[in-house]
């Protein structure tokens, strides 16, 4: 297994590496998520130092709340990340992941906020 993990949008527009160190995947299921992704967030989270950003002249970016941002594929419209800038973080989209991660959903965030139409996703133990 190599020890990074390359994630790119639907276009190839936007590119980026994180270490497949990288903390997830977490399924957020608040409100914020839900109205942005069309369902829950599945992400990868890890400190910005540590991503490199290959391919960004698409990046838009949005500042969902005070202290977040997130950004998206402004040519295939891809949800890439969310930025929270106080911990100085990046919330990388499962779905951006190229090949096999090694991963499973770890943890459930807000669940309190879900949506009535589907079940949490079974945590990995
Ligand atoms: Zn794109
Ligand atoms: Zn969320």
């Amino acid at each position: 297994m190599s020890d990074s993990l390359s994630a790119t949008c639907h276009c190839g527009a936007v590119r980026l590496v994180l270490p497949a160190a990288a903390a997830g995947v977490l399924a957020c299921h608040c409100t914020d998520c839900q109205k942005m992704h069309g369902n829950f967030n599945a992400f990868l989270a890890a400190p910005i130092a540590e991503i490199t950003l290959q391919e960004a002249d698409a990046l838009v970016w949005y500042q969902s709340s005070a202290e977040n941002r997130r950004a998206f594929c402004g040519t295939c419209g891809a949800r890439v990340l969310k930025e929270v800038t106080p911990s100085a973080r990046w919330l990388i989209s499962a779905g951006l992941i190229d090949g096999p991660s090694g991963k499973r959903i770890i943890r459930n965030l807000w669940s309190e906020s879900k949506p009535d139409w589907y079940d949490l996703p079974e945590v990995a133990s």
